[in-house]
């Protein structure tokens, strides 16, 4: 196990204030932060979950999920422990509800890491499965040799970062992220303590405007965000803050951890589909239900499908050379080439 000191912290007296993510922890002599990865020890800040990882494997893009970025490609997926979230639905929950000081784990050095995903043949690298923000050095250590070695680097996150810590990701060469959006403020304040989400929809928009490529899920939770004003807000707040061009994800939930509403309702997952066709949206998505028809990419000029997907393969692109229509010649969003793959 190496501690490593954090990038973003500020002493005061004997305490330490944490600049990583929005929580803004202020910790006293020995204090663990509200995500368990960080600790005062002696006036200084460290990140004791540093290279602790809970899992790590090769899994297509796809599954992040990441429509428009690199389709057909496959990254190398890793994660710690803990969260500063805590959706009491997680789907995660065997490691984002476990600290790392509670487990023994391996420690893998950032290199390793970039070399389990050249040996594998990936295309990038991934951090997902908790919140990737509460490890922070480690993102950075692994993105830059990451990118140094020609692989991409991308984080499924709900982007509850600092600008701070945001600046210091792109900086390291973060090239895209899936965000979650976990409702509205209501949903917000009830279900994670946090006041206003409005900083985290400022840094979706800063991410993009900043030539990350960006992507929205909207998990849709029975009776936690599904009522019809909450939805209009997130998708409302997906076009305000991202505009028409990047895609939403808009998800079913499935019961976990300690939440066990029945799965999302077939109709209230259409009816967040249409709503946000008719906003302009171009490209929406359903996603974790059995009908594919809804993972496909479709023309937003002449309708007809451009990448078609089966679960997390990419089938058929039906893309030009230059990323367009090949039926009508329209400019699609997308980074990269569209490789097709196997059925998995
Ligand atoms: S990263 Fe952890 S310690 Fe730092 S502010 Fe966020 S929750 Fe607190």
């Amino acid at each position: 196990m190496k501690y490593k000191e954090a990038l973003l912290y500020r002493r005061y007296d004997n305490r330490v204030r944490c600049f990583t993510c929005i929580r803004r922890c202020i910790l006293r002599e020995k204090a663990s932060g509200f995500c368990g990865n960080y600790m005062n020890i002696g006036g200084r800040l460290y990140n004791i979950g540093y290279g602790l990882i809970s899992a790590h494997e090769s899994r297509p893009i796809e599954i992040k999920p990441l429509f428009h970025f690199h389709p057909g490609s496959t990254a190398y997926t890793f994660s710690g422990w803990g969260c500063n979230f805590l959706c009491i639905w997680c789907q995660n929950y065997s490691l984002s509800k476990v600290k790392p000081l509670e487990i023994v784990s391996n420690y893998i050095p950032p290199e390793n890491m970039v070399r389990y995903a050249l040996l594998k043949g990936d295309d990038g690298l991934c951090a997902s499965f908790n919140e990737p923000t509460i490890h922070l050095e480690y993102l950075v250590d692994v993105f830059r040799i990451g990118r140094s070695k020609g692989l991409y680097n991308v984080m499924v996150t709900n982007a509850s970062y600092t600008r701070e810590a945001l600046e210091t990701l792109i900086e390291a060469g973060l090239d895209a992220v899936s965000v979650d959006i976990k409702g509205c403020p209501k949903s917000y304040r009830r279900f994670q303590g946090i006041a206003n989400p409005i900083e985290i929809l400022e840094n979706m928009r800063y991410a993009k405007e900043n030539g990350v490529h960006l992507e929205t899920v909207f998990l849709i939770v029975p009776k936690a965000n599904d009522g019809l004003d909450c939805i209009k807000w997130v998708i409302n707040s997906h076009l305000k803050y991202l505009g028409p061009d990047t895609p939403i994800h808009i998800n079913r939930y499935y019961p976990a951890y300690r939440y066990f509403e029945p799965p999302t309702p077939m109709e209230t997952l259409y009816r967040a589909y249409e709503y946000a066709r008719e906003l302009g949206i171009k490209y929406v998505y359903i996603g974790n239900i059995i009908d594919t028809n809804y993972m496909n990419t479709y023309c937003p000029r002449c309708g007809k499908p451009v990448i078609l997907r089966s679960q997390y393969s990419t089938l058929k692109c039906n893309l030009t050379e230059d990323g367009r229509c090949k039926f009508c010649g329209e400019k699609i969003e997308l980074i990269g080439r569209c490789r097709e793959t196997r059925l998995i």
